[in-house]
């Protein structure tokens, strides 16, 4: 059985990848970043680090021109703010709408590009990393068990019945994640999560704040706060 593991260098895709070498052996890992024109390079030098960590074969993928059309505020071209508040906050203000960090369809956009990969490479699976926090509430409505499943049927039909996709998080929270990567001993100071590219988390967006609570909820701190 052969894996292609979707890595952004964040803590759930880097535990995902933890966890597929636990289970396939390295040899039979790919991990795979995509660059989608973000407004800093820490996310993908944060996934080579975590690939080199794990001695899997890493592919690279910059898929940045799909998205040069949306003004998200995580791409290098918005001059959109990124929010400095809790998605549950950001949420009361959207009207339904996902948060505007956001990037449009980008994981059903990633996993269409995984597939393809997959059957180029033999893998058999495609891991990735969503969590129900991130789809709690549509904020992010690409990362929900009904898109997921979905996507896994038309990519299982698509590929001749040859590649089938993996959450294994699905239903997890962010803390059941650190808690499960504490336990592989994940490299998780080798990770990189913020949504500004500065030296150090800014501990004020949605997903600098989600981590801190992951980290602190499991009785330890962030190695990257240390
Ligand atoms: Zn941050």
């Amino acid at each position: 059985m052969r894996v292609l593991v979707l890595t952004s260098g964040g803590i759930d895709s880097t535990t995902c990848l933890g966890m597929s070498v636990e289970k396939y052996g390295k040899e039979n890992v790919v991990a795979m970043s995509v660059s989608y024109g973000q407004k800093h390079t820490k996310e993908l030098k944060a996934s080579t680090d975590v690939a080199n960590y794990y001695g899997v074969e890493h592919i690279y993928i910059n898929l940045a021109d799909i998205f040069k059309y949306s003004d998200c505020s995580l791409l290098e071209h918005s001059d959109k703010e990124i929010p400095h508040d809790t998605y549950a906050n950001q949420l009361a203000e959207t009207d339904g709408a996902p948060v505007s960090t956001y990037v449009p369809f980008r994981n059903g956009l990633f996993l269409s590009t995984a597939a393809s990969v997959a059957i180029s490479k033999n893998c058999d699976i495609i891991y990735y990393g969503a969590h129900s926090d991130d789809a709690a509430g549509s904020a992010y409505p690409d990362c929900s068990k009904e898109f997921n499943q979905a996507m896994s049927d038309a990519i299982y039909l698509g590929s001749g019945k040859s590649v089938r996709v993996e959450a294994p998080f699905v239903q997890w929270t962010k803390k059941d994640i650190v808690k499960e990567g504490l336990r592989l001993k994940v490299p998780y100071e080798l990770t990189w999560s913020c949504y500004e590219g500065k030296d150090k988390p800014c501990s004020k967006c949605g997903t600098c704040i989600d981590r801190e609570k992951a980290f602190e909820l499991n009785g330890e701190i962030d190695p990257l706060l240390k």
